[in-house]
This record gives C-alpha cells, sequence and structure tokens, in this order.
C-alpha cells in the first residue's frame, strides 16, 4: 500500500470514529524525534539519541543528584545552556498539529505522554491538562529542601546573572564562569521568606530517580477510563519506555496505532500480523507527516 492510499485510510478511520458525534479516543507517546527538526538535541544527557559528554563531563557528572550534590553550579551551567538553547528552538508544525489536537475537545480526547523536556509542547499550544511530561522540563525548577514544596515553570533566561549561557555557548573551549558562592545559583525564594537558604534544581528527571508516580497513575486512569481508540507514536521507537509497555496495553483493548518516525519500526508493524490491531506507519519527518496526515480533519 502506497502512502497515499494509507493517509487517506487513517482519515477515513478518524471520520468513521467521529461519524456519530462520539470523541476518540487517543493516547500519544512523543520522544526526541519531535524536537529534532526543530534543532534540538535531547536534554538527557547520557540517553541513546543525546549528549554523550559535555565538556568531558558524562551524566554521571551531570544528571544525578549526586552530581549536583556534590557541584551543583556544574550542573546549573549545563542545564542553563540546555534552557538556553532549547528557548532558541522553535516548536515546529508537528507540535503545533498535536497542540490543536489537543484541544479539539469536540472530536478528540487525547492525552499527550511526552519524553521531551524541550518545553516545546507549552510553546506550541498544547493544553497543559492534557500534557504529562515523563522526563520532566527543563523549564521547571523545584527546592531541594526536602521539607520545601517550590516548582514553578519559568521561560526566564538567564535564571541567574552567572548562568548566562550567552557568555559559553560558542565553544566547549570557552571558560566558564567562575561560580565561587551558592548565591549565584538559583535560590528557592519560599525558603528564603524564611530566613532559609536552599538551592533550585532543574526540574528534571535525572538517572537513579523515579518516575513521579503521581505521572505514571494519571496515564493509568486515562487508559483505564477510556476505551482507547488509537495509540500515536511520535518520533519514539517502541523499545522506549514507556511506549513499550503502553503498545500491549492498547493491542490487548483492541486500539489501532499510528506511528510517525523517520524509519518504519517494523516490530510494531509485526503487531498486525499476530493480531487485529491496525497498524499505520507513517514514515518520515514528523513536523512533515503528522501535518500531511491530520491537517484536512483538524480543518473539517
Ligand atoms: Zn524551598
Amino acid at each position: 500500500m502506497d502512502s497515499m492510499d494509507s493517509i487517506q485510510e487513517f482519515q477515513k478511520f478518524l471520520y468513521d470514529k467521529t461519524l456519530d458525534g462520539r470523541r476518540i479516543n487517543v493516547l500519544a507517546l512523543v520522544g526526541a524525534g519531535l524536537s529534532a527538526p526543530s534543532g534540538v538535541i535531547p536534554s538527557n544527557i547520557g540517553d541513546t539519541d543525546g549528549d554523550n559528554v559535555w565538556r568531558n563531563y558524562s551524566f554521571i557528572d551531570l544528571a544525578t543528584l549526586d552530581a549536583f550534590d556534590s557541584n551543583p553550579a556544574l550542573v546549573w551551567l549545563y542545564y542553563a545552556l540546555k534552557r538556553h538553547q532549547a528557548l532558541k528552538a522553535e516548536p515546529n508544525e508537528g507540535h503545533k498539529v498535536l497542540a490543536q489536537l489537543s484541544n479539539l475537545n469536540d472530536k478528540f480526547n487525547l492525552l499527550t505522554i511526552s519524553q521531551n523536556m524541550d518545553g516545546l509542547h507549552h510553546r506550541s499550544g498544547h493544553n497543559r491538562e492534557k500534557l504529562l511530561e515523563f522526563h520532566g522540563s527543563l523549564f521547571n525548577v523545584k527546592c531541594t529542601n526536602f521539607m520545601c514544596y517550590y516548582s514553578k515553570y519559568t521561560l526566564k533566561d538567564p535564571l541567574t546573572d552567572s548562568l548566562d549561557a550567552t557568555k559559553y555557548e560558542d565553544s566547549e573551549n570557552t571558560q566558564l564562569p567562575t561560580i565561587n558562592s551558592l548565591d549565584q545559583l538559583p535560590l528557592c525564594p519560599e525558603c528564603l521568606s524564611n530566613g532559609e537558604k536552599y538551592l533550585l534544581r532543574p526540574g528534571v528527571i535525572w538517572f537513579g530517580e523515579s518516575l513521579p508516580l503521581y505521572l505514571i497513575d494519571q496515564a493509568d486512569e486515562f487508559i483505564i477510563e477510556n476505551d482507547i481508540d488509537l495509540l500515536l507514536v511520535i518520533g519514539t521507537s517502541h523499545t522506549v519506555w514507556p511506549t513499550s509497555s503502553y503498545i500491549d496495553v492498547i493491542k490487548n483493548n483492541g486500539g489501532y496505532i499510528a506511528v510517525f518516525n523517520i524509519v518504519e519500526d517494523s516490530e510494531i508493524d509485526k503487531i498486525k500480523e499476530t493480531s487485529n490491531t491496525k497498524v499505520w506507519n507513517f514514515i518520515g519527518d514528523c513536523s512533515i507527516t503528522l501535518p500531511k496526515v491530520f491537517n484536512s480533519f483538524i480543518n473539517s
């Protein structure tokens, strides 16, 4: 079947599902492949498709709680740079289509689970109540005081004068700003108002940290409460958790699967040989394939 046929077949599936005024229940799993066309390098250092090292530091030096405890300045300089780079990137047409679908309440009941931390979902207008950022976000900051629950979403750049990434973004040979005092790093305003000094940390999930349970619960609740008609796998592969675990759930529920990726995911494709699950593989740059497949449905 050529791609034009499969686009038409997929669109017919969408129209048929909504014919009687019913909403389609959709779970979208999103990975780094959606942000790649925006020029964003995945933020989780040490991930298979992310940075391997930065200035000869590995994820052990930059993306663990131990690293932050022993050298918060270095960790903050790294994340300040990632924030700055992500802010320079723009959401692409793929992000925008997903954002539109998240707001298409009369036809689409969507929950997006994203592994991306680059803030591009937010900036493309994705409905925030329908977005679970499983790995956290570069633009969340949270207090390190165990007793304090302060956390905030902020696009401020730089977060402090000392974390001005424009001073060291050009080359890894440029010397990093010298940070001698914790006061030069982001401090928790709530603790400060109580006369205590506690650092804020990036609100991302580091190696060795578990995902917040409430996010997994929210995803499970959505799947249990709604009969999922369609699983969208966007810019991620079947091997990446949580995609791997949700594919089986959707398959067993009788839902269909549409994959948007640069390469064909032959493992997901095999599902259709062993079950009644329909699988569409839309191969190519997600920022092109998503609008091509969804625009007429969104505008109908
Ligand atoms: Zn605090």
